[in-house]
């Protein structure tokens, strides 16, 4: 989507801090960081949400809790303290980018329940 940011970043047409990148995932870090580690992993095709993924999605969707989030969960140093997924979704979610994109947090303790 053109007036997407995240469509923007994909495309590198506005900078980021990227920490992987593939044919169809880029991951990097969050402007806003709210842990030691905080990395966005945004598939490069344009989805809105986790709402919105279809039978198409199913490689895609594989690609990133399979592949993508493990392996940078190892670099990024908290597969083994552990780590968080977050993945807002819609107004009541708190989304506030509306292409799909996973949080991963990690390198402090969290809590729960979110706010
Ligand atoms: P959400 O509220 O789940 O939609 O998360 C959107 C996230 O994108 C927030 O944590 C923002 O800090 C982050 N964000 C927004 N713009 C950028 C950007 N240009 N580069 C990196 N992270 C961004
Ligand atoms: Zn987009």
């Amino acid at each position: 989507m053109s007036d997407c940011i995240f469509c923007k970043i994909a495309a590198g047409e506005i900078p980021a801090q990227k920490v992987f990148e593939d044919d169809s995932v880029i991951a990097f870090k969050d402007l806003s960081p709210k842990a030691p580690v905080h990395v966005l992993i945004v598939p490069k095709k344009h989805v809105q949400s986790v709402a919105h993924f279809t039978a198409d999605d199913k490689d895609l969707a594989a690609h990133i809790f399979v592949d993508v989030v493990p392996k940078l969960a190892t670099e990024l140093g908290v597969a083994d303290g552990g780590f968080r997924l977050v993945m807002n979704t819609g107004d009541d979610g708190g989304q506030t980018v509306n292409h799909l994109h996973v949080h991963l947090l990690g390198g402090r303790k969290m809590t729960w329940p979110p706010g």
